[in-house]
Formats: C-alpha cells, structure tokens, sequence
C-alpha cells in the first residue's frame, strides 16, 4: 500500500517506520522543516528505543521517505493517516483540534478520490464527522474517514506498535475496511486482535482506555496513602490484588502520580466530552484532581524527609522525562517538584540519561549533572523521580558517601529500605508503612 501520514512526531514517525517494516511505501510529512530535514540526514527527532535502526533500513530500502510538502508526500497515497498533535486547549482543557483541521483542510486540495483518510492522532467522539464535512465544504467527494487510534507507549513503541494487544478500526464503509485489513494484514497473520467499530466508538474507546489507566494509577497512589497512615506495604497490596486475573499486575505502581502526553490531556478532553454530552464522569474527574494534588504534594515529601524547610538546602534529582526510555519531558512529575523545590529556596542537581536537551527548556536555575553521583553531591537528600534502569543498580555505599545528608527519596518505590539502611541512607518510599511515610 502506499501511505502518507501527516506529523511524524513520536506516533507518526514510529507508525510510519513499522509500516515500511510491513513492506508498504510509506512517506512522512511534517511541517516542522528541521525535524524532515533531520530525518534525510539520519538524524532522529526524538528518543525512542529501536527506532533509529528501523527508519534507517527502510530508508534505505527507499520504502520511507520524508517530505515537508504535503501535496509532495501524500501524491497517490491510497491511505493518509493524521497523527499531528492534539494538545489540551488552553484555558478549559478541551482538545485542540486546530493541527488535525489544518492538516485536513491542506489536504482537501491534494486529495484524490477513493482515498482513506485515518485519524491516528487521539480525537474527540465526532471528530471523523467534523473531517468529513470539512472535506465536503472544500468540495471534496468520495473519500472515506476511519479513525484508527494509536494504543503505543512511549519507550516501547516499536514493540507496541508491532505486537499490539489490539488494533481498533472504526469505519462507516467497506472501502476503509478494506485498505485498513490491507495495511494491518503483517499483524493480522500474527494474529493480533483486530476490532471493527462504528467510528465513533474507536475515538471514544481510546480515551476510555486512557482514561482506565489513569484510574487504576491513582487508586494504587490512594492505596499507598492509606499503607502509610495505617502501616501496610503498598508493593505488597498491589501484587496481592494484582494476581487476581479481573484485576491484571500492570498499573499499580504507586508512584509521584502520572504525567507524559497522553493521559493528563485526555482524562480532560474526555470530561470535556462528557460535559457536552450532559453526562457525568466522577471516577473520571475525581481521578484528574487526585492526580493534580499528588503531583503537587510531592515537594512536600521532601521537604519533610530533610527537616520540613528547604531554604538553602539542596537536592538532587535522578529522572526528568515523564517516564523511562523517552526523552518526553510533557507533564513529567519532574516539573512541579522541581519548580516547586526552586521556588522553595533548594539548589536543585538533576541528572536524566536522555531528556536533558528537553529540560533545559523547561527548567532555569538547575544545575544538571553529568551522572547520578555527581547529582548525589553534597546534597542533602537524593530523590528517585523517574525509574531509569540506570537507577535500579545505583552503588548505593557510593551515593551516601557522596550525600551531604543521608536521605533517599524514591518516589518510585524503587529500593527496598534495608539495602537503603544498610549503606546508612534514610528510606522514604511510597506507600511502604509507617516508615515510609516522609
Ligand atoms: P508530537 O507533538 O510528537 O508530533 C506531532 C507532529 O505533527 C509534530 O512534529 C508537528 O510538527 C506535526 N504537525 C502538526 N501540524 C501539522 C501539519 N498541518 N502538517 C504536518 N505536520 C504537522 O505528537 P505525538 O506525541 O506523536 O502525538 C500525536 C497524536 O497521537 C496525539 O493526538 C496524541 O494524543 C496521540 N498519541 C500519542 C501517543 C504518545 O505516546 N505520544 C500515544 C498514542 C496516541
């Protein structure tokens, strides 16, 4: 098949090289100049495992190229996917269509007729309709919209994308049904699940699965509130309930709350929907609001883990990006603590193995290091913000000596306390009984 998809950034650049992986010829657009121009030299724009590897290959297989000019790479394409940004709107938290209309009404000029327009880019219900009547009042005919959500995460997206726990198809005519089999075909005969909905089913299903996601992370956080007062082992808690099959062992990792691209926009877009809707969702909000409290709450830890007042104190920070293996700094956990600590009067030294180039963007005032025991100088307490591997395998009697004060700090629930004790740290995790209540 031949493709185009429109904004190669983690989605479209990852879709689009497994794709080519597939055999199919595909070519990504983007208008950021700098990034198309980065990928002709070889250069990726982003950090993702594996990735570098397979856009190379295909590249030189001439099986995916890239283009800045949207009429230039969508040509004859027989399927256009749009995974350009849909970011919270400013303001009141609804999804900003603005990147998917322009890219539509870009393409009305250069589309042809028979072509299958693809939503991969996270819509609200309704959106497939919307594209479809911009198209008609740019006086396009016979196409066909299908919205086909991406379920990928960042850090593992080449093996999501490749080995999916599902494909969601929502088509209201036999010809997207018939070009998106054909495109999935590598995938259908590894036998992923391949669901067909109506259209707007597949936009809402996806937020419902982040939706569910983001539920179950901040009733684990719940839980780990209540381990501490009442003291009891949320690692434990959640393995306990984890095994039972109903629940499932994924995404009950207490921790520093969620963050990342994905699931703070989306919970929001999808109360946004609800609203519009006349539809209440309370799990959904009250979640958002559990969420935006731990977040912020977490500088506070700290705090009391090194004495209640941060003024002049100093603290180093292992992992900036939202989560490992990404460079992504969007609503990383790492923003509001740091901010936070800053705002406080703490020196802050961070280190993250990745998102560096990223966080000085987002950060002033820091110091970041070059390593995790350059961050552990002299601080007076290190706190484990994002679980890198890196970070699991610390020489824990060489991060106290390099420690001013004795304190470690894991929000990730990374170490357990007595091989802390044993190289002579204090242990504050998260939600790990009484003493590990900061
Ligand atoms: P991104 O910001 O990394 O990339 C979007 C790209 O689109 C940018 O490079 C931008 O320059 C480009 N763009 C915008 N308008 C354009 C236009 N008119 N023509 C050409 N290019 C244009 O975003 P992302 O993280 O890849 O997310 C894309 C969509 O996929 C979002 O809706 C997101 O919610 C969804 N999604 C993201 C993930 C994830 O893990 N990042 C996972 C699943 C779904």
């Amino acid at each position: 098949m031949r493709i185009a998809m429109i904004g190669t950034g983690y989605v479209g650049l990852v879709s689009g090289a497994c794709f080519a992986d597939f055999g199919h010829s595909v070519c990504c657009i983007d208008k950021d100049a700098a990034k198309i121009d980065g990928l002709n030299a070889g250069r990726m724009p982003i950090w993702e495992p594996g990735l570098e590897a397979i856009v190379k290959a295909n590249a030189d297989r001439g099986r995916l190229t890239f283009s800045k000019e949207l009429g230039q790479g969508v040509g004859d394409a027989e399927a256009v996917f749009i995974a350009v940004g849909t970011p919270a709107r400013r303001g009141d938290g609804h999804a900003d269509l603005t990147y998917v209309f322009d890219a539509v009404r870009e393409l009305a000029k250069v589309i042809k007729p028979g072509t299958v327009v693809v939503t991969k880019s996270t819509v609200p219900v309704g959106t497939g309709d919307q594209i479809e009547q911009i198209l008609r009042e740019e006086g396009v005919t016979e196409v066909s919209v299908a919205s086909n959500p991406e379920f990928l995460r960042e850090g593992a997206a080449i093996a999501d994308f490749k080995h999916p726990d599902r494909i969601v198809v929502g088509a209201e005519d036999a010809r997207a049904r018939e070009v998106l089999t054909e495109i999935y075909r590598p995938l259908f005969l590894n036998r992923a699940p391949i669901l067909f909905t109506g259209r707007r089913t597949a936009e809402l299903t996806k937020y419902a699965a982040n939706a569910f996601l983001a539920v179950k992370i901040s009733f684990i956080n719940e839980i780990a509130d209540l381990c501490e007062a009442v003291d009891a082992d949320v690692q434990d808690v959640a393995r306990g309930i984890g095994l039972d099959n109903r629940i499932g062992p994924k995404f009950l990792h207490a921790g520093p709350g969620y963050g990342g691209s994905c699931f703070p926009k989306d919970t929001l877009a999808l109360l946004k929907t609800a609203d519009s809707a006349g539809v209440d969702q309370r799990i959904v909000r009250t979640t958002v609001q559990v969420n935006d409290d731990r977040k912020e709450s977490m500088v506070e830890r700290v705090a009391r883990a090194i004495g209640g007042n941060l003024e002049g104190k100093r603290v180093g920070v292992l992992g900036l990006a939202f989560k490992p293996n990404t460079d992504d700094m969007r609503e990383a956990p790492s923003i509001p603590l740091i901010k936070a600590l800053v705002e406080r009067g703490a020196e802050v030294s961070a280190f993250d193995p990745v998102a560096r180039e990223q966080a000085e963007r987002v950060f002033d005032g820091i110091h970041f290091a070059s390593d995790a025991y350059e961050a552990a100088a002299d601080a007076d307490a290190l706190v484990i913000v994002t679980e890198w591997d890196e970070f699991r395998a610390l020489d824990l009697d060489k991060i106290a000596g390099s420690l001013r004060g004795k304190v470690l700090v894991d929000l990730r629930n990374v170490y357990d306390r007595g091989e802390a004790e044993e190289a002579g740290l204090a242990y504050y995790g998260i939600g790990r009984g009484k003493l590990g209540h900061a």
